[in-house]
């Protein structure tokens, strides 16, 4: 699944094939994904000039003067640059052309949105899906005192905690796990328990879990700027997530494995207290 590096990174390689340069046309081939596609959004896009692109959470924001298109990769979605006329196969549903490029939208269990927001309708961080969304936390306004205030009174799990977005967005399953494991963390442990000084731990570690995605993701950028690319998802070398059983690779410990909520949580007993 894509999480917050792979959007970002998804970004990064798009944005110099997109900004500033005029939508030339939209194709749609199929209704919606998860939701229904815009009924108006050829007419919304067509003619005007993407300005800018950002992300909020997960979700990927093209900029117009008129309003800003979201696209969310749901479970397995991807975004890539290609030709104009490149043949369009099974999962590919959405086609934003600008001129002799377009970017296509491949999403083959067709979770992902594409949604529209008009300037007309106020802020995008307004936006339904967006306004009750956490900090970015790779921004000003993410850090060890937003972790403990906004946790005093939450009884339950940190990595349930982190997980819920509403706090931090984009320390999904697998960050979750790592940015625990990397602030000695046990991941039962109540969110309202943890000092400030283990969240500016765990504040760091998210941080750093972040970027380091993102920079090694920067490395496969040309994997999904053309028609052959790959699905732009990266694999890191993980130090719990996913290794149950094996030992720990910092104190040699076999790596736990528990469910929290329906979600598989990795730890290890000795390095997270
Ligand atoms: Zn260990």
């Amino acid at each position: 699944m894509p999480e917050l590096p792979e959007v970002e990174v998804t970004r990064l390689g798009l944005a110099p094939h997109v900004e500033g340069f005029v939508v030339t046309d939209l194709v749609l081939r199929r209704e919606g994904l998860r939701w229904p596609f815009p009924s108006q959004l050829k007419d919304k896009i067509v003619g005007q000039r993407l300005q800018k692109t950002g992300r909020r959470g997960k979700y990927l924001l093209l900029h117009f003067a008129s309003g800003t298109v979201l696209i969310h990769l749901g479970m397995s979605g991807n975004l890539r640059v290609m030709p104009k006329g490149t043949p369009a196969q099974k999962h590919d549903h959405v086609d934003i052309v600008f001129g002799k490029q377009l970017i296509r939208l491949t999403d083959p269990r067709r979770f992902g949105a594409v949604l529209w927001h008009d300037a007309a309708d106020g802020a995008i961080d307004e936006h339904l899906l967006l306004r009750n969304l956490g900090a970015e936390p790779l921004q000003d306004g993410f850090d060890a005192q937003l972790l403990f205030k906004k946790t005093r009174q939450r009884t339950a799990a940190i990595k349930q905690v982190l997980l819920a977005g509403d706090i931090v967005v984009g320390v999904g399953n697998i960050y979750a796990s790592e940015s625990l494991f990397q602030a000695g963390i046990n991941p039962k442990t109540a969110a309202y328990r943890i000092s400030l000084k283990r969240y500016q731990a765990l504040a760091l570690a998210i941080r750093q879990i972040l970027a380091a995605a993102i920079v090694q993701g920067g490395s496969t950028l040309k994997d999904f700027v053309g028609a052959d690319g790959k699905t732009g998802y990266f694999q890191q070398n993980y130090f719990v997530y996913d290794r149950a059983g094996e030992p720990c690779r910092v104190c040699q410990g076999i790596i736990r494995h528990i469910k929290q909520g329906q979600r598989s949580s990795f730890y290890c007993v000795n390095c997270q207290k």
